[in-house]
């Protein structure tokens, strides 16, 4: 019989599969790696099992202890899918701007949520950061990944996610490409890629406006990614480029993966993938281009898979399909 032993034995060992369609005049290879096939269904269970195992061998965690970590989206659902694999307790802190959806997926693994005000400044008693704090030093045996600092995310990468592409690529991958949140990602993946190979190139895509690409944190749509600070899980040292993608372009690209390639994901997928693509276009056809796709598209059904969300934010160049509606008009 071929079977895990429990859903956390399946993380990770993501598949690869070439984009077909939108590389339409590109010689070179373009591969996705699909992490939205993680059991949480992002790539964040990847680092949700490394920062728990390092937790408990450094004593940090122990027997009944609690996760206590503002977040409400991919890290939140990883941590809890582990954390209620080896008895711990979750407890999330979430602005009140995050939907209900989220919030339930949570809740559903087990997790208990507390929301906090969007309203108030981050030194108020009641914002999502204080109330975080308070309940890390209030509750007995609680323990506070963070992410943004944690060394365990890259480190996750480092030893899975590198692995796994340099694999399935034979060793033959030329240039790795993905988002940029935490840094853990591209920090972990590409810092081992750099390790076996002196030509690979590591390209790093980020919402126009985020200090990654220049920018000082002027708002963006795009979730998952950018920043307007500099976390410590980001090394600037290991990509050699970093390519600022509009939320248009990032939107739009996320609806042709779905409508042309049967990958339906979340927009920093397609953000990761429009920066992937102006790297392709110029390289010749024995170049292999693996892009990294942090999550999948059910989560987005209400905005970016939304005209009429898309239309409110004055995008209009998404692709629709060939609808009744369009038929007759
Ligand atoms: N995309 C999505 C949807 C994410 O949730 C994240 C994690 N914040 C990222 C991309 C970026 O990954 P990393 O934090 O490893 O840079």
């Amino acid at each position: 019989m071929h079977y895990a032993e429990t859903i956390v034995d399946l993380v990770g060992n993501t598949p690869l599969v070439k984009l077909n369609r939108v590389t339409d005049g590109i010689a070179a290879t373009v591969l996705v790696k699909l992490e939205y096939l993680n059991p949480g269904g992002s790539a964040k269970d990847r680092i949700a099992t490394r920062i728990i195992d390092a937790a408990e061998r450094e004593g940090k965690l122990k027997p009944g202890g609690t996760i206590v970590e503002p977040t409400s989206g991919n890290t939140g659902v990883g941590l809890a899918l582990v954390a209620q694999q080896r008895g711990y307790r979750c407890v999330f802190v979430l602005p009140d701007k995050v939907g209900e959806d989220k919030r339930n997926v949570l809740t559903a693994y087990g997790a208990e949520v507390v929301v906090t005000p969007t309203s108030v400044p981050p030194d108020h008693p009641e914002s999502y950061y204080s109330v975080s704090d308070r309940l890390v030093s209030e509750i007995p045996g609680a323990f506070k990944p963070d992410q943004y600092s944690n060394p365990n995310g890259p480190l996750s990468h480092y030893e899975t996610t590198g692995p796994e592409i340099w694999r399935d690529t034979d060793g033959l991958v030329t240039h790795f490409v993905a988002g940029v949140g935490t840094g853990g990602t591209i920090t972990g993946t590409g810092r081992f890629l750099r390790e076996q190979s002196d030509t690979v190139r590591i390209i790093g895509a980020d919402p126009e406006g985020s200090v990654y690409s220049g920018g000082t944190g002027r708002p963006y749509l795009v979730e998952g990614v950018g920043e307007d600070f500099w976390p410590t899980a980001y090394d600037p040292s290991v990509p050699h480029e970093i390519i600022a993608v509009t939320d248009a372009e990032a939107f739009a690209m996320t609806r042709r993966l779905a409508l042309e390639e049967g990958i339906l994901v979340g927009g920093s997928s397609g953000m990761a993938v429009v920066a992937a693509l102006q790297v392709a276009k110029d390289l010749p056809a024995d170049a292999v281009v693996v892009v990294l796709l942090p999550d999948g598209g059910r989560g987005y059904l209400a905005k970016i898979f939304n005209d009429k969300w898309l239309r409110s934010y004055g995008f209009s160049n998404a692709p629709t399909g060939h609808t009744i509606a369009n038929l007759l008009a």
